[in-house]
């Protein structure tokens, strides 16, 4: 079966091109247009029956993923589904199973059958836990143990896969030479980093390539460059490794698209707020328009408990600069395991952040809709504001905490309510003129 975009360059518009041209107000031609060249990416395996696709790419609004999956610490699936309804329930666009608990293939099946959004996965978590159980440790991993993973995540219907396929010996030359404050953070980079230096050896993601292309191929995965040496700390940004990596996942970009497979890429990680623009600017170039996917950026260290402020200030300023997809933070990061409550506050963080570049980037569905709330605001119209708020729960009970029912403004300014005297003295001016 062919990839959408072998269809796209085919001149074919798929039913999944139609649907994401409705969702962003774009011709289905635009949409096509952009798959074709790999500007947009529509994230949809063919074993995900019930998804409802989305696009993610230059021209559509600005797409929020939400993080979830068991923990070897909180190995039940159960909480894992409601926190799937949760991000559902709060707009997220796309959850990740990042399950790393016991039996981890039954927790993906779970999600991506519940799942109306789009489903990304990370195979090398998968690969790791079932390593060290069979071989006692990670470095002993196996390019089958590897492949195997891959091709059961895709025959389950992941719809996009982070593979950590940019780190290869010269990246992690640059790692060694420059050195870091924080090393590898992440997980995925990680392990390969371990596996890599253990057996002295090349990385097998990067090595195989070809292969696990052919695999996304097969399902219609959309191959998601991971940044295996994101910097993690606002002291390793934009380094040589980094950079190093980057260049790679720009070749690895286009030979994804001599295959027709779909890419996107991944980005930092922690980043200045003076550096989020070169760095969305050098992937963009890099990378060919790829669809880029970050990680916040998180533009300072020092704030656990409010992570998911720190990635927001970022994100839109990432979004603004060319980054289409935002992958939450909650508030519990770099603290532990995020809860339903995490979960819901991170998409919303996210999700204004995203709503934010959107009004930036001009799009008209953004602008309606902040022009509905200002109208709404000049009439004192409570329920039509309450129910135009980006999280109607919090407002609402808000609204309803602090203010008596028939209270028209609101025990902010009380009797001196601005919006309430100058419509009088308005209203007024009017009849007389
Ligand atoms: S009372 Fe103050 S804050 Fe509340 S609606 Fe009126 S102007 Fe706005």
């Amino acid at each position: 079966m062919a990839t959408q975009m072998q269809l796209a360059r085919q001149g074919v518009i798929t039913e999944a091109m139609k649907i994401v041209a409705e969702q962003e107000h774009v011709t289905a031609e635009f949409i096509r247009e952009g798959v074709a060249n790999g500007t947009i990416a529509i994230p949809c395996n063919i074993n995900h029956k019930n998804i409802i696709p989305r696009g993610v790419g230059t021209g559509l609004t600005v797409k929020v993923n939400a993080n979830i999956g068991t923990s070897s610490s909180y190995p039940d699936p159960e909480p894992e589904l409601a926190k799937l309804q949760a991000a559902i329930d709060a707009g997220a666009d796309s959850v990740m199973d990042l399950s790393t608990g016991n039996n981890i293939s039954a927790s993906r099946q779970a999600i991506i059958a519940a799942s109306t959004v789009m489903v990304g996965t990370v195979p090398m978590y998968q690969v790791t836990v079932e390593t060290i159980k069979k071989r006692g440790a990670v470095v002993e991993m196996t390019k089958e143990d590897i492949f195997d993973v891959i091709r059961q995540q895709a025959a389950d219907g992941a719809d996009f896969m982070t593979i950590h396929c940019g780190i290869n010996k010269n990246v992690l030359k640059a790692l060694i030479d420059e050195g870091r404050e924080m090393d590898v953070v992440s997980r995925g980079g990680s392990f390969i980093t371990g596996w890599m230096l253990h057996n002295d050896a090349e990385n097998p993601l990067y090595e195989y390539y070809d292969e696990i292309l052919d695999i996304c191929a097969e399902y219609d995965v959309t191959i998601s460059l991971g940044d295996g040496l994101r910097p993690g700390c606002i002291a390793d940004a934009t380094d040589r490794a980094q950079i190093q990596e980057l260049l790679n996942l720009g070749e690895l970009t286009q030979r994804a698209w001599d295959k027709g497979v779909q890419v996107m890429v991944e980005g930092p990680g922690h980043v200045p707020y003076n550096q989020i623009a070169a760095n969305m600017q050098l992937q963009k170039r890099l990378c060919h328009g790829a669809p880029f996917y970050v990680l916040g950026p998180l533009v300072t260290d020092v704030a656990p408990g409010y992570d998911h402020i720190t990635s927001a200030i970022g994100g839109t300023l990432a979004a603004v600069s060319g980054a289409n997809f935002l992958c939450y933070v909650t508030p519990a990061e770099h603290l532990g395991l995020p809860d339903l409550n995490d979960v819901r506050e991170g998409v919303i963080a996210t999700r204004i952040a995203a709503h934010a570049a959107d009004l930036a980037n001009g799009n008209k569905q953004a602008w309606e809709w902040d022009l509905k709330m200002a109208r709404a605001r000049k009439v004192l119209d409570w329920p039509a504001q309450l129910d135009l708020a980006i999280d109607p729960v919090k407002a609402k009970e808000y609204r309803c905490r602090k203010n008596k029912s028939d209270d028209e403004a609101c025990s902010m300014c009380g009797d001196y309510c601005a919006v309430k005297i100058v419509g009088q003295y308005l209203e007024e001016h009017m009849r007389k003129n």
